[in-house]
């Protein structure tokens, strides 16, 4: 599993001599890592904010750009993607092309200090491999577009450097970024023009044209360089009232939900976690006692628990603040507790329990434990005739509360047990209540007809 929050991993971070036919004695320094969305390499500063790039006109010279690409303005718009495959983020050339030409112009003649390409993508589109030629525009026979059949340097051009920032080992994956120098800190030139010829990083792979994120030119004339922030990584930790449970609260993607976290949800971990632990024991188990919520804008459901650790949907618990966001948490905190997977490593032949069991005992302890008051599992008798006990969810729940509170009040503890053993099967419940599972259905079926399911 990939994580985008894995602590930078530097690969490559070299200083290579420019060769003679390169017309200043350029630097290429190169940057190649898995860090946050920020360009936080070890080898290369952060994309700039405020660079002479950003005011600069970029234009495809040459090659075209891919449907799914970004516009060019993406390359100097101050902004880099938030993950490593993002189409709409960065500019690439079209799939199965050879790259092609971008031509900068500065607006007028800049004495440039740097200039740094940012790239970001999980394979091998994340390398780059380009030319970067600059001109002042003075020179008589100077063509401010050539096209790739024209040598840049026959019609005004300076090559300054070759970039190839390709690994040797793996597919190249990861935030790439290129910075070209010249030797002892002296400016690369006075120049108005750049121009980038790109080519992809493999030419036999059709997916090989470069995500480029941005493009950054440093003017030694200043201004003083902003450069975009690394996020500030906000991590808190609780204890449960008796401290036997520790609760930490990431909420280093959603900073916005740090205080609600810390008013309102945390005093709701605390009360029930412990209580999801006493109710759902079984021999020789200890539920997790370190439980970590991870706020993630980029998840698609409302919320997941994995282990010890519940994802919570930023985006989602945004809009549901005084809505669903602490039920929602609370059935999470019982996928904790339950812990049916750990049924394959205590049991040699665990039998799989099914997803309605698994969800509607989470549902049952939201629904009708936690939020009762809240009335979201009541069953009117018009839904007697369309409601089975296997539908899952809060109709499971509800069926569920039926059993506990008219045949087995201990229920709930035999369930996940034998969920968290792998021992699930039909015939227990005629074990723990005397009646088959079908039986049970008819007669909970009754009670809806009757009127009695309905929560009050
Ligand atoms: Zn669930």
């Amino acid at each position: 599993m990939r994580s985008s929050s894995a602590a930078s991993l530097l690969i490559a971070a070299a200083s290579i001599a420019a060769t003679s036919t390169l017309h200043a004695a350029a630097n290429v320094t190169k940057g190649h890592g898995q860090a946050d969305a920020e360009f936080k390499l070890d080898t290369i500063a952060p994309p700039a904010t405020n660079d002479a790039a950003t005011k600069a006109t970029f234009t495809l010279v040459d090659g075209e750009k891919d449907r799914g690409s970004a516009e060019l303005s993406v390359l100097n718009d101050g902004k880099v993607p938030t993950g490593d495959d993002q189409p709409r983020a960065n500019f690439f050339f079209t799939q199965g092309s050879q790259g092609g030409r971008i031509a900068v112009d500065l607006g007028e003649e800049t004495p440039i200090k740097s200039v740094d390409t940012y790239s970001w993508h999980n394979g091998s589109r994340g390398p780059q491999v380009y030319k970067l030629y600059a001109a002042s525009g003075k020179a008589k026979d100077f063509n401010a577009a050539p096209k790739r059949d024209t040598d840049p340097k026959s019609v005004g051009w300076d090559l300054v450097a070759e970039v190839d920032t390709r690994v040797k080992d793996g597919n190249g994956g990861g935030q790439h970024a290129a910075e070209v120098t010249n030797q002892g800190g002296k400016v690369l030139g006075d120049y108005r023009y750049l121009l980038f010829d790109v080519e992809p990083t493999s030419k036999s792979d059709p997916f090989g044209n470069t995500f480029f994120s941005e493009i950054d030119v440093i003017s030694s004339r200043g201004p003083a360089i902003e450069r975009l922030k690394v996020a500030e990584k906000i991590v808190k930790e609780y204890k449960s009232k008796d401290g036997k449970f520790r609760y930490i609260i990431n909420s280093t993607k959603a900073p916005e939900l740090t205080d609600w976290s810390d008013k309102e949800l945390v005093p709701v971990i605390q009360e029930w976690y412990p209580k999801l632990v006493e109710l759902m024991p079984s021999q020789g188990y200890k539920a997790p006692d370190v439980v970590t919520f991870l706020y993630d804008p980029t998840i698609g459901p409302p919320a997941f628990a994995q282990g010890g650790q519940i994802t919570l949907n930023a985006k989602w618990f945004a809009g549901e603040l005084n809505r669903e966001a602490k039920g929602a948490t609370v059935h999470e905190m019982g996928h904790v507790v339950q812990n049916y997977w750990r049924a394959s490593q205590t049991n040699r032949n665990p039998k799989p329990t099914p997803g309605w069991v698994t969800e509607g005992v989470c549902d049952y302890i939201r629904w009708f434990l936690y939020e009762p008051q809240s009335h979201g599992a009541g069953l009117g008798p018009d839904r007697a005739e369309k409601v089975n006990y296997d539908n899952s969810y809060r109709t499971t729940g509800n069926f569920l509360d039926w059993v506990v509170t008219s045949k087995d009040k201990d229920l709930m503890q035999k369930l996940n047990a034998a969920g968290r053993e792998g021992k699930y099967e039909e015939g227990l419940w005629k074990e723990w209540t005397g009646k088959t599972l079908p039986e049970l259905n008819t007669e909970w079926k009754e009670a809806i007809k009757a009127g009695k399911r309905v929560q009050k």
